[in-house]
């Protein structure tokens, strides 16, 4: 496979941005190789400057629920380019867009759009301190909410890759105010709130995690997290930057049934541009300024163009609740079959092959994965044309442009890379 032109922009690109990319994980730095630069995506495929071509399985990891370039989405698109980029001044679609929200995940009765899942999680949780009057937070092991100072404590995502367990650079009092607890363990939380639980603000939650790669809950965990919070009158918060329209239309507390107090969400909404939302009980969010004392603001928060794009990938979804019965059956058939020596866990249309025999239900079981054999799973993939997150860490993306044929031929390279 050439990659001379991936590879000279890497070298120009490393002279100037750290690491050569504008986002740790992208660097390709825990499989080794060179970063492909992508030229252009198509459905489920994405080109590279080298002109290969691969079945896309990150999918600019998690926004793309409707693949590349799909036709609502450029359209709408097209139409607002017409009209202007940014006015910051409120406009029409951005009513809209909270209506769809708020009429899908009913636990938002009022929301807030900002510019990314960092964002939506950092208000969100000044918010929770805001009302509660409280300053602590609880977090999960292995759980990723972007790259908020306190909650860059024992986090996933690119930290789990590169095994950076708390970054340097974050004061000491802001990450004296998380505690973070092991996902799954109901007794941690049990002892925790036993413990603080007069100063506990918020729990902070991925309700399926899927930046340890996938985790989901297990049963009686979501609903213990709903119990604590309430009994101790903290909030829950679910952050669903990443399940949010992903693992059901209404997102996971619609899987499971749990309405939290808050919730973030991010990626789809934005169908591929750059908008992420916050919302909850309307109680709460009636403390957001101007209405109230807790400040948050945006110069491109609402911004025309993400908010166009994500109207109409909601659109779309709401019209076509049957695509989430083909993702479904799709993700179960590139999942049916489970390797030797690895765990499969998937929800919906996330999942995550880990090179594991024993289960993974949390970071201390996703650690002992056999990262080095994902490396040569991973590189044995990519010379096939299939492109899986270049990480054990994170979760694979299933999109409703990926066809059957795509699927067989996953996994037809992965079995001959398991010697099946
Ligand atoms: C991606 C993600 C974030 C951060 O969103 P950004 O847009 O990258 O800032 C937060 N929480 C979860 C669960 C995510 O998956």
């Amino acid at each position: 496979m050439k990659t001379s032109r991936s590879e000279a922009l890497f070298a120009r690109a490393q002279a100037l941005i750290p690491g050569g990319v504008n986002s740790p994980v992208r660097a390709f730095r825990s499989v080794g190789g060179v970063p492909r630069f992508i030229e252009r995506g198509e459905g489920s495929r994405i080109f590279d400057a080298d002109g290969n071509s691969y079945i896309d399985y990150v999918g600019s990891w998690g926004p793309l629920l409707l693949g590349h370039r799909p036709k609502p989405v450029m359209d709408a698109l097209r139409e607002a380019l017409e009209r202007g980029t940014s006015f910051g001044a409120p406009t029409e679609g951005e009513v809209e867009l909270a209506e769809l929200i708020s009429q899908v995940v009913p636990s938002m009765e009022m929301l807030r759009l900002v510019n990314s899942g960092t964002e939506a999680t950092m208000s969100a949780l000044r918010l929770a301190r805001g009302f509660t009057g409280r300053d602590l937070t609880v977090k999960f092991e292995g759980c990723y909410h972007g790259h908020v100072d306190s909650l860059l404590v024992k986090a996933g995502s690119g930290m789990a890759t590169l095994g950076i367990a708390d970054t340097a650079g974050v004061p000491k009092g802001f990450a004296e105010t998380t505690l973070a607890l092991p996902y799954n363990s109901i007794s941690a939380a049990e002892q925790a709130f036993a413990e603080r639980g007069g100063q506990i603000a918020a729990v902070i939650v991925e309700p399926v995690v899927g930046n340890m790669g996938c985790v989901p809950p297990a049963p009686g965990f979501l609903e213990a997290l709903r119990e604590l919070t309430a009994r101790h009158s903290a909030l829950l918060i679910f952050d669903e930057v990443m399940t949010g329209f992903r693992v059901a239309l209404g997102g996971a507390q619609q899987r499971f049934g749990i309405k939290p107090d808050l919730t973030t969400l991010g990626k789809i909404i934005g169908g591929g541009l750059p908008i992420a939302a916050y919302g909850g009980r309307a109680e709460i969010m009636r403390k957001v300024a101007p209405l109230g004392p807790v400040y948050q603001a945006g110069t491109l928060s609402g911004n025309p163009l993400s908010v166009a794009a994500g109207l109409a990938t909601l659109r779309y979804l709401v019209a076509h609740p049957e695509l989430y019965e083909q993702l479904e059956a799709r993700a179960a058939a590139l999942t049916a079959w489970t390797p030797p020596g690895t765990t499969i866990n998937r929800v919906g249309a996330m999942f995550t092959f880990f090179f594991s025999p024993d289960p993974v239900t949390d970071w201390d079981s996703a650690k002992k994965c056999d990262t080095a054999r994902f490396g040569k799973f991973f590189h044995f993939m990519l010379e096939r044309g299939v492109y899986p997150a270049p990480s054990q860490f994170e979760a694979a993306f299933l999109s409703t442009a990926h066809s059957e044929e795509d699927i067989r031929y996953t996994v037809a390279a992965a079995r001959e890379f398991f010697g099946a």
